[in-house]
């Protein structure tokens, strides 16, 4: 086995990522693999993605009785779903695999007397998340690209903002839209809860967490506007689906709300924005589109990820008009900072507010 050179060709990223990535801090749970996306190109070139800032180390062994050399990579964090795939041309197969638990390997395994010099083999960093490994001397005949993910995805690096652009959404409850006092009642559905803490993300920052602080601002500001409240959970417990339906439905609400947070891998930094789910009926879309419109708002560079229909039973089982709002990504590197702070909790919850007033004043 023989260790390619390595070579960075630019500066790494922020001490924070680099440390996780590190495993330096307490993670959650393991994190997730540093591998976010490769390609073998037809010229016989290996392009990879990972997470910005991640330490790789690359590897070759030469060809022996019956089997072709290999060429493979250690990435940080753990696959999760080890797979092999059948190669094309000069390569017999791709494997990804978990040689220990906590890292990924990504190994390309050549045809039986298929040559190659691990002195001219070199993998290039060409961007913070960006790698490229040329095959010298391989012949390309019948060789088909492959691939998994998108390489082009933008690189993970964030900064915080330094201006937010005007806004529309009031930051004091006298800027609150106003309605009829005491006509209309709202049900506010913190997702989750208790033993089911929902997503959880960078930092181990808790989807319960940010949804009862913003769920419980809400309702004290649509009060603060002569709205009765109903909370299907005011603590850290655990409700289950039908009753937090059951109990909207039996209260006769004009309007339901359920405040969540997203997630999806903790190797997909790059990934944040905002989304708003409806069920089928008109009226929930124009609520879904005013609280979207406010939560965007008080986001500035988190994506629009648009109102959506969705099938959630929360909002599929309810009878009045009903929403599900997405407020970021706890696994997103822009969406979790700002998750994280109490300032930012708070934006949100006037959004949302405002929101459900404007949509119950009969605007979006
Ligand atoms: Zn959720």
């Amino acid at each position: 086995m023989t260790p390619v050179t390595l070579r960075r060709s630019l500066p790494l990223l922020g001490p924070l990522l680099a440390l996780l990535l590190q495993g330096v801090l307490v993670l959650p749970a393991r994190a997730a693999s540093a591998l976010a996306a490769w390609r073998i190109s037809s010229q016989g070139e290996l392009l990879l993605r990972t997470s910005a800032g991640a330490r790789l180390g690359a590897f070759f062994e030469d060809g022996e009785a019956g089997r072709g050399p290999r060429v493979w990579i250690d990435f940080p964090g753990e696959l999760s779903r080890p797979r092999t795939l059948p190669g094309s041309g000069p390569i017999r197969e791709i494997r990804l695999g978990k040689p220990t638990p906590g890292n990924t390997r990504l190994v390309v395994e050549f045809d039986p007397g298929v040559e190659l010099d691990p002195a001219d083999l070199r993998l290039v960093g060409t961007a913070s998340n960006r790698w490229k490994m040329e095959f010298k001397g391989l012949s390309t005949r019948g060789l088909r690209a492959i691939g998994e993910g998108d390489l082009n995805r933008p690189s993970v690096a964030w900064r915080p903002p330094t201006t937010f652009r005007p806004t529309t959404t009031p930051v004091s409850p006298e800027g609150l839209p106003t309605v009829p006092r005491g006509r209309y009642r709202v049900v506010i559905d913190p997702g989750h809860g208790g033993p089911d803490p929902g997503a959880v993300g960078i930092g181990g920052l808790r989807e319960t967490d940010i949804v009862l602080d913003v769920s419980l601002q809400v309702a004290r500001l649509l009060q603060a506007r002569g709205v009765q409240v109903t909370m299907t959970r005011t603590s850290e417990v655990d409700v289950d689906l039908p009753p937090r339906v059951s109990l909207a439905n039996r209260v006769g609400a004009t309007a339901f709300v359920s405040i969540h947070a997203n997630a999806i891998s903790m190797s997909r930094p790059d990934v944040n924005g905002i989304e708003t789910f409806y069920f089928s009926d008109p009226r929930s879309a124009r609520l879904a589109t005013a609280i979207q419109r406010q939560v965007l708002n008080v986001s500035p560079g988190s994506p629009n990820r648009g109102v959506k229909r969705g099938r959630f039973y929360v909002i599929r089982r309810t009878r009045m008009p009903s929403v599900l709002v997405e407020t970021g990504f706890v696994t997103g590197n822009l969406d979790s900072r700002r998750l994280a702070t109490p300032a930012h909790r708070q934006r949100l919850s006037y959004a949302i507010a405002t929101g459900i007033l404007n949509y119950l004043r009969g605007g979006s």
